[in-house]
């Protein structure tokens, strides 16, 4: 929908409001102990879509009496500061409260006096303890839906931690999948939720902040979502848009359920960034030759071929933010068998053993380190099809393949030279390297793993 078609008193109605809400927006439990399913919502303070979807459906809910499912539906307001603004809120205040939540920076705001605290992180530390509180209430599987809208028109997308159980989870919902955000931006909410505690959680990114159509996706995706986890059967929601299918059809605009890998992100240096006006989000990028977005004194041109992915259209331009990125289709048989690996328990005991170069992390349990020397040959998909996620690597390089190959080679051929001086020696110590900080960081995911904290029974 264009923003000429949008309903102007809709966009009226969601741009004039200073939103003052309680941490906690509403909830429904059942008689029954079950799943619970945590809707957060204005994380990002003029995302309003999600307040109101989440509202429509604790309206819904409230006529549902308590034995009629099992469970919890809970809806958490997150940047209750930056929606108080007036005149449709502001995205934050000091920072982006989506980008706290890393372990680093979860140990300063623990760590702090609450005076010494900015506003997001007095947000985020009251948002964790009302998270902590409902999943510790919780009894079974926790599921967590991030709300959240885009500044450029765009169509409705999913973006998850590439584990199984969040591969089905976000399924129904019948949009575009993208996996990999968490490798490019740290300190994301769902990341703690998920690596934390073990919570299924997925961000929504329902289309552009004023239109009526991303308020009505959400809904749709949350009352999905209640489904899905078996909270309440789907007749209950009988009156529900998540039965109109062909509504459902319209989200996915002809790439429902199709899976993306977040390759590249571009970042803004400078205030008058800005990307290209005649380009889309999902617009086909050719590598050294689409200029993508302009700033002062840069041009930056797709480094490498793709689609356009969440370009920066917001007023204000900060620098430091996300400019745009460049996502990749991956394939079904590539997912079918990374799904088989994953579940291949002896690869994850060999892979330490006998590959080249990787090795346990001596400072962090379940984590391996990987020689820089072999990365350029590993290659993150390589590692994204066994399940592994990387928590740091070297600069993305962009190299073609016979550079890769070639550098990968020498890499392989340094490591004999070592094991056999190793050998020569009289023992393997002195072989593997100390870690460096330039060693990529790996582990498995943690949904995927079967000791999570929330494991599927
Ligand atoms: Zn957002």
């Amino acid at each position: 929908m264009s923003t000429s078609e949008r309903s102007q008193q809709f966009e009226a109605s969601i741009r004039d409001e200073a939103i003052h809400c309680d941490r906690l927006l509403g909830s429904w439990t059942g008689t029954n102990p079950g799943p619970t399913l945590i809707v957060i919502c204005g994380v990002h303070g003029n995302e309003r879509a999600g307040v109101h979807a989440a509202e429509e459906i604790l309206n819904q809910l409230s006529s549902i009496a308590p034995d009629q499912g099992k469970g919890r539906v809970v809806v958490i307001a997150g940047n209750l500061a930056a929606l108080a603004v007036p005149e449709g809120g502001v995205r934050y205040l000091d920072r982006d409260l989506n980008r706290i939540f890393s372990e680093a920076g979860i140990a300063q705001i623990r760590a702090a006096s609450p005076a010494d605290l900015d506003t997001e992180q007095r947000e985020a530390l009251e948002l964790m303890q009302t998270l902590e509180a409902e999943i510790a209430r919780a009894s079974g599987l926790v599921y967590a839906l991030d709300l959240h809208t885009v500044s450029a028109e765009s169509p409705p997308f999913v973006f998850v931690e590439d584990s199984l159980p969040a591969r089905e989870f976000v399924h129904p919902f019948g949009v575009p999948v993208i996996l990999g955000f968490e490798e490019e931006l740290h300190g994301l909410l769902i990341d703690h939720l998920t690596n934390g505690y073990g919570v299924t959680a997925a961000i929504l990114e329902a289309g552009h902040h004023d239109d009526e159509g991303s308020q009505h996706f959400m809904a749709a995706a949350i009352q999905r979502a209640i489904t899905y986890a078996g909270i309440l059967s789907d007749d209950l929601l009988a009156e529900s848009i998540a039965s109109d299918e062909e509504q459902t059809q319209g989200y996915g605009q002809g790439r429902a359920g199709h899976i993306y890998d977040v390759r590249h992100r571009d970042p803004i240096t400078s205030p008058d960034y800005a990307v290209e006006a005649d380009l889309q989000p999902f617009d086909h990028l050719r590598r050294d030759h689409t200029v993508v977005a302009r700033e002062k004194g840069r041009v930056s041109v797709a480094p490498m071929t793709g689609l356009l992915f969440m370009p920066n259209r917001q007023e204000e331009k900060r620098p430091g933010d996300d400019g745009y990125f460049i996502v990749q289709r991956v394939n079904r048989t590539w997912l079918m068998i990374s799904a088989g690996l994953r579940r291949f328990t002896l690869l994850h005991w060999l892979l330490p053993k006998l590959a080249p170069g990787v090795r346990h992390d001596p400072t962090h349990a379940g984590r391996l380190l990987v020689d820089v020397r072999y990365a350029p040959v590993f290659k993150r998909e390589l590692f994204h099809l066994f399940g592994y996620r990387i928590h740091s690597r070297g600069p993305d390089l962009h190299w073609p393949w016979w550079r890769r190959i070639w550098t990968g080679a020498i890499g392989i051929a340094a490591a004999i030279l070592g094991i056999l001086l190793g050998i020569f020696k009289g023992g393997e110590k002195g072989v593997l390297r100390e870690p460096s900080e330039h060693d990529w960081v790996i582990s498995r995911r943690t949904l995927d793993t079967a000791d999570r904290p929330n494991a599927r029974q």
